[in-house]
């Protein structure tokens, strides 16, 4: 649904177009039309889809909306990444970035603005909450960043081939506008994602990934950072919730339900002193050993409101080094748009810190003398209804 709450043709789904058409009193095949003329050839006046008869488009335009955030801000990186700032309906701004590689171009999008789990390491728990997008909104950024790329000019070839939620926002906490979203990008009538090239990242919401199956067959990654609970706790809150062995098992449940043999990326930002020894590297391998995965390293990106540190790169490479002398595929994350604050973690741009800030260096300080502290209670756990 949109401000002006009619539903936002570019948020739903082949599914929900069908159902909207046949109260219609419409054809099934509609729906095919209206997602190709959108999401494959970036139009969005409904007057040019040329296909649609006069009468109905009149009747889509009074009874739907076309509504795309509006980007604000654009920064193009020297290194050929691109990071724009968006502004979306609640009237927060949230980031998206495109990351060109050899042979893909992926982009990195936003599920929510703010976040409410309160990770100590990330800018955006550094904002807390603000709102959830909608779907549209989150398709949307694909169908932006496809437009600021050129690809919706004639002849243009493809240009992202992967779509990562590794923006702002814990998506599994938003999970239906997701869900509705990863759909459409998988759609072969809308962006035609490859199951292997949507990649939802979470930071381990148990309930959510328990339901996930019921509703998409993509990608996962999970945040998990640390090899034990103690540490895991005193980093990412969430983990006093859903600790280690239930979302090992939950996330197993997940890759389990899928035909093909697919592995989740565990992903471990490696923070100076805090889990990047090399008794860690040890305990995570231990606690691996038979759950089959990929292992991306992420060092840390320094952020204003942070006082962690990146690890060397000697650390970074012993930390590898031996998870891979224990048989695992590992992979270290580059620092890209480091020059346009693009890097994982850093994406809080113009957004203002709804933080206390003297509360959180408080708790800082208890979490650096290793005291748990309790803020479960502002989990917004949605998924668990
Ligand atoms: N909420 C989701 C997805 C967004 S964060 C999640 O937590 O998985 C995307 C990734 O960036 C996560 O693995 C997150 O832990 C990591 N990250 C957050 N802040 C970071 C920082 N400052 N440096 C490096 N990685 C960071
Ligand atoms: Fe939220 Fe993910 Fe950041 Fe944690 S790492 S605060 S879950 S966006």
């Amino acid at each position: 649904m949109t401000a002006n709450s009619k539903p936002n043709l570019f948020g739903l789904t082949r599914e929900q177009l069908v159902h909207h058409f046949s109260e219609m009193g419409e054809k099934p095949f509609r729906a095919q039309q209206i997602m190709k003329w959108i999401h494959q050839r970036g139009i969005v006046n409904l007057d040019a889809m040329t296909d649609i008869s006069k009468k109905l488009r009149e009747t889509l335009q009074e009874s739907f909306a076309l509504e795309l955030p509006e980007v604000v801000e654009d920064y193009p990186s020297s290194d050929g990444s691109h990071k724009w700032i968006i502004r979306v309906a609640s009237g927060s701004k949230v980031e998206m970035v495109f990351i060109p590689e050899a042979g893909r171009g992926t982009l990195c999008i936003s599920s929510q603005a703010g976040c409410s789990l309160d990770c100590s390491f990330c800018a955006t728990g550094k904002q807390g909450f603000d709102s959830n997008l909608s779907s549209g909104e989150i398709v949307g950024q694909l169908w932006l960043a496809n437009e600021r790329l050129g690809a919706y000019q004639p002849d243009s070839n493809r240009i992202i081939s992967n779509v990562v939620m590794m923006g702002m926002g814990e998506p599994l906490l938003n999970f239906d506008n997701v869900m509705a979203a990863v759909n459409i990008m998988m759609d072969d009538c809308a962006y035609g994602l490859s199951k292997r090239k949507v990649t939802i990242s979470t930071s381990g919401v148990v309930p959510a990934i328990d339901r996930l199956k019921d509703f998409t067959d993509a990608s996962l990654a999970v945040s998990l950072h640390a090899p034990n609970d103690e540490l895991r706790s005193q980093i990412m809150p969430i983990n006093r919730r859903y600790p280690i062995q239930e979302l090992l098992r939950s996330v197993r449940g997940y890759m389990e339900s899928l035909p093909d043999r697919r592995v989740p990326v565990i992903e471990y930002t490696l923070i100076k002193g805090v889990n990047d020894h090399r008794q860690h590297a040890r305990e995570l391998a231990e606690l691996l050993k038979s759950f089959p995965c990929k292992i991306n390293l992420i060092p840390f990106n320094p952020f204003e409101l942070s006082d962690f540190e990146t690890p060397s790169n000697s650390s970074v490479s012993n930390f590898r080094q031996i998870l891979q002398s224990a048989g695992f595929t590992v992979t270290v994350r580059t620092t890209r748009a480091d020059d346009i604050g693009a890097a994982c973690g850093q994406l809080v741009g113009a957004v203002a810190d709804r933080t206390k800030r003297s509360g959180r260096h408080l708790r800082k300080a208890d979490e650096k003398a290793g005291k748990v502290f309790d803020n479960t209670d502002n989990l917004a756990v949605s998924a668990d209804s």
